[in-house]
């Protein structure tokens, strides 16, 4: 038998049939190319030694058939290819932000609130496939909050609403302007905001879904995750960490078919466990920090007799972390989001966040779910999030295994973004 073998394989090298003949280095500048031999993860679950071809900036196939011979080669042994990464909770101001953002892998953002017109000149882009040094951004546009409400604080002028009847118009009006989804402010329980009704919450809600539009709400307590369930939305831009989540409301999100933006990032850095010091750190992530992007990592956590103190108290990373596991484990989606730059750095910070999210008891690839098929799914990104035939080809391949060390996501060896390779130094 052994023999055999051996002549079987000596022939076919003798033929050269089945020993593909050393390739020309073809050179990798256009939005065509062929990952050989990686480890690929699909936004579920990984497929080893699978090559896979992009062409125009599109995924053509995910497989281990023999690849094509007429593209660039990107050597994928001892690597992993991960889909573009999604931040599912940011607020971008900047093209600095959305370019930061992408050296670091995060290929789409969620914004969460931001300048109507600065949304408005980016809202294009994720539509094209051109070559691009800034990641895409879905965004919420112009949030839904009270007059003086949690989000007015930032001196960004905004519209507000002051009751129930008000919504149909103001779903209107925000579609109109451009926003991607609704993002909602909701604290019926924190005594030093200000806050939208329930009634006003579930008439939005009502609002946004007669007219096409999903509506993520920011809450900070399991009263107000309560209440955001009892209205029919499709999801929280926070976790809670106030009390510990009761199973009524696991199983009442699970029955919603609710998702749930994560933000440990945030209730590390209110109860002084910020990960972003080891961020900046870390010899995988520093070199690529622009002096900006230092700064935001470099912020401290407030401090006990901050102003906004009874309202920060109800942040806790331990009591968050486990609410997020026991919700992962009933099966209800679970979203990475950093909340950049609130907390953090645009694209360093969302690694920052896969690593919470496994701290808490997720597995890596749970959590890598989490930054990309994930908010595909939940924010209904039909070509984003997953390695698969028709997705455009928003990639990054790293070294080592994240399914097995989730930090290996901070390895990164090339990036994509509509299948063009992107410089990763820090400008
Ligand atoms: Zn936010």
């Amino acid at each position: 038998m052994h023999l055999r073998l051996s002549s079987i394989l000596l022939g076919l090298a003798a033929c050269g049939a089945a020993v593909p003949a050393p390739r020309a280095a073809l050179p990798l500048d256009g939005n065509s190319f062929v990952v050989i031999d990686a480890r690929v993860f699909d936004g579920e679950r990984a497929i080893e030694h699978a090559n896979v071809v992009v062409r125009d900036g599109r995924i053509a196939s995910v497989d281990t058939h023999a690849p094509p011979r007429d593209l660039p080669v990107v050597d994928g042994a001892g690597r992993t290819l991960l889909p573009g990464l999604i931040d599912a909770h940011t607020h971008v101001r900047t093209e600095t932000m959305l370019r930061d953002a992408l050296r670091f892998g995060v290929t789409t953002q969620l914004d969460m609130f931001t300048e109507v017109p600065f949304m408005q000149a980016h809202r294009a882009q994720r539509d094209s496939l051109a070559r691009t040094d800034l990641s895409d951004m879905f965004s919420a546009g112009a949030p839904v909050t009270s007059a003086g409400g949690m989000g007015t604080q930032f001196g960004i002028p905004f519209p507000t609403i002051a009751g129930p009847e008000e919504a149909p118009a103001f779903v209107r009006d925000r579609l109109a302007e451009g926003s991607a989804f609704l993002k909602i402010l909701f604290e019926p329980d924190a005594e030093i905001v200000s806050t939208i009704s329930q009634e006003t919450l579930a008439a939005v809600v009502a609002a946004a879904h007669t007219q096409g539009a999903i509506t993520a709400v920011h809450i900070t307590s399991q009263a107000g995750a309560r209440g955001v369930v009892a209205a029919g939305a499709d999801g929280l831009a926070h976790l809670f960490g106030d009390q510990p989540i009761d199973d009524v409301l696991i199983h009442a999100i699970v029955a919603h078919e609710m998702f749930v933006i994560a933000t440990l990032t945030a209730h590390a850095h209110l109860t002084g466990k910020g990960i972003s010091p080891s961020l900046a750190a870390d010899p995988r992530i520093a070199p690529f920090l622009t002096a900006g992007q230092r700064e935001d990592l470099a912020v401290t956590a407030p401090t006990p007799d901050d102003p906004m103190g009874p309202y920060l108290v109800r942040f806790n990373l331990a009591q968050a972390s486990d609410n997020a596991r026991r919700l992962r484990a009933a099966g209800v989606p679970i979203l990475a989001g950093d909340d950049a730059s609130n907390f953090g750095a645009y694209g360093a910070g969302l690694h920052g966040e896969l690593e919470l999210l496994v701290r808490a008891g997720l597995t890596p690839a749970e959590a890598l779910t989490a930054a990309t098929l994930a908010p595909a799914r939940a924010f209904e990104l039909a070509d984003r999030g997953r390695i698969a035939p028709g997705a455009r080809a928003d990639l990054v391949l790293v070294d080592g295994d994240p399914l097995v060390d989730i930090t290996a996501t901070r390895a990164i060896v090339q990036i994509f973004k509509n299948g063009y390779p992107i410089d990763r130094a820090p400008r």
